[in-house]
C-alpha cells in the first residue's frame, strides 16, 4: 500500500499575500530573519495582522542553516506568549526553524492542553519547498539533522512572486538548483509513484524553462512566479517520495564546510546522476532509463539510454555555467587539506542521513567517498 499526501492549502500568484487580510486569530508568532525585516517584508505581514486586530510577536533571530540554539530561543519566546497562529516568512532556514520550534514545543508541553496553532508558511526563496514538506533541517554542531514529521506540515502556503524578486543572482542560482535536485531525486527515488512523478517532471521542465531568466532578470515576475511554483511542486514530490544521496552528501558538506544547501546539491548532482545510472558501466538501471526519459522530454538528444543520461548531465552543467556557479567543491574555497581531513566524517554523516535509504542505487562508504572526491575535483562525466 502506498500513500500520497497533499496538505497545505496553496495561495499563489501576484498579491497572494493578501490572503492574510482575511485571517482571524488572537495572537500570532511570526518567525523570520533580519533580511526580511530589512526588505520590509516582515512589516507587510505585521501590517496585515494589525489591520485584523491580531496581536503578534516577531522572532527574527534565525540565521541560514539554523542550529539548535536558535530553536531553543524561539521555543522560549513562543512558550511565553502561546499563539494560535504561527507565520514563517523567509527562506527554507526560517520555515524549518518555525517548524522545529512548533514541533519541539508541542512535544515538551504535551500535558498543557494547548491547541496546535494554525501554521502559515510564506517562502521568500524558490528553493526548498519547505512550505509543503514535513521536513525540517536543523544543525547540531557540524551535522545537519533531518526531522521528518507530518505535524510540521503547514496549513497554508503563500507563494507570492513579489517576495522573491529581491533574491540576488547567487542565491537564485543556489536555490534554483535545489529545486532541480528535489525533482530529480524524487523522480528516481525508491519511493517514487505516478503522483510524485507527475510533479517531479513538471518541476524539472519549469526549472529548465525559467531559472536562467530569474537569474539574469531578477524582476521578471513571470519567471519568478514559475520558479516559485516549481519549488513548491518539487516539494510536494519529495515530501512524498523522499530524496537520495545528493542530499545526504550535501547535508554533510553544508554542515561541515558551510556550503549553502542548494550550491552543495549543485556541486554533487551530476556525479550522483552518473553513479545512479551506472553511466560508466552498463547504464541499464531503472534510474538510467528515468533520467533518459527526462532528457527526452526536455528535447535533449536521447537516442539511447546512455546518450539521454549524458545529455541530462550536460544540460545541468550548462545551466550551472550560465549562472556562473562553481564547478567543483575546490572552487568554493575549501582547501584540499581541510577537505580530506574531514572526508571520513562527512561520509559517515551521509551514510546515516535519512535521504540515503530511498536512493535508487544502494551505496556503501567507498562509493560515497568516491562521489565526494569527484565533486571536489570537478570530474566530468560527459
Ligand atoms: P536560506 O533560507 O538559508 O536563505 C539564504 C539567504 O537568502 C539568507 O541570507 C536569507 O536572508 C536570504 N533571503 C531569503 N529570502 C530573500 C529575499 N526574498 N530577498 C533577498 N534575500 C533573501 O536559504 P534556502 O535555500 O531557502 O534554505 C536553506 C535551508 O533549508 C538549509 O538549511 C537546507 O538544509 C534547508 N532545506 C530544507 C528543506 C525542507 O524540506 N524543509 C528542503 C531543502 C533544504
Amino acid at each position: 500500500m502506498s500513500e500520497f499526501l497533499i496538505k497545505p492549502k496553496i495561495q499563489f500568484g501576484t498579491n497572494a499575500l493578501n490572503f492574510l487580510a482575511g485571517l482571524t486569530a488572537r495572537r500570532a508568532f511570526v518567525v523570520t530573519d533580519k533580511a526580511m525585516v530589512k526588505f520590509g517584508f516582515a512589516n507587510k505581514v505585521t501590517d496585515k495582522l494589525l489591520q485584523r486586530g491580531i496581536e503578534f510577536q516577531v522572532y527574527d533571530d534565525v540565521a541560514s542553516d539554523p542550529d539548535i540554539s536558535a530553536i531553543v530561543s524561539g521555543m522560549k519566546m513562543m512558550d511565553a506568549n502561546y499563539p494560535d497562529l504561527v507565520i514563517a516568512l523567509g527562506g527554507g532556514s526560517v520555515i524549518d526553524a518555525a517548524k522545529a520550534v512548533m514541533y519541539s514545543l508541542w512535544h515538551t508541553r504535551k500535558e498543557s492542553n494547548r491547541v496546535k496553532p494554525q501554521f502559515i508558511a510564506i517562502p521568500t526563496t524558490s528553493g526548498t519547498g519547505s512550505e509543503v514538506t514535513s521536513f525540517s533541517v536543523i544543525k547540531s554542531r557540524n551535522e545537519k539533522l533531518v526531522l521528518v514529521d507530518e505535524f510540521m506540515l503547514p496549513d497554508v502556503a503563500i507563494l507570492d512572486p513579489e517576495l522573491v524578486k529581491s533574491v540576488p543572482p547567487t542565491i537564485t542560482a543556489d536555490t534554483g538548483m535545489d529545486v532541480l535536485c528535489h525533482a530529480l531525486e524524487a523522480y528516481v527515488s525508491k519511493a517514487a509513484s505516478d503522483f510524485t512523478d507527475a510533479m517531479a517532471e513538471k518541476a524539472v521542465k519549469l526549472v529548465f524553462s525559467h531559472l536562467i531568466d530569474c537569474h539574469h532578470q531578477g524582476d521578471n515576475l513571470l519567471a519568478r512566479e514559475k520558479m516559485h511554483n516549481a519549488s513548491c511542486i518539487a516539494g510536494m514530490a519529495f515530501t512524498n517520495a523522499s530524496l537520495g544521496i545528493t542530499h545526504s552528501l550535501a547535508h554533510a558538506l553544508g554542515g561541515v564546510f558551510h556550503v549553502p544547501h542548494g550550491r552543495a546539491n549543485a556541486l554533487l548532482m551530476t556525479h550522483v546522476v552518473a553513479f545512479n545510472a551506472n553511466l560508466h558501466g552498463d547504464c541499464r538501471s531503472e534510474a538510467a532509463q528515468r533520467y533518459a526519459y527526462l532528457a527526452q522530454s526536455l528535447g535533449l538528444p536521447a537516442n539511447t539510454v546512455r546518450e539521454g543520461v549524458t545529455s541530462l548531465i550536460v544540460a545541468i552543467n550548462v545551466l550551472k555555467d550560465e549562472m556562473g556557479m562553481p564547478k567543483s567543491i575546490r572552487d568554493t574555497g575549501v582547501s584540499e587539506a581541510d577537505f580530506y581531513t574531514r572526508l571520513t566524517e562527512m561520509v559517515g554523516q551521509a551514510l546515516r542521513d535519512s535521504c540515503t535509504p530511498t536512493n535508487p542505487r544502494d551505496v556503501n562508504t567507498h562509493q560515497l567517498e568516491t562521489l565526494y572526491r569527484q565533486a571536489f575535483a570537478g570530474v566530468s562525466h560527459s
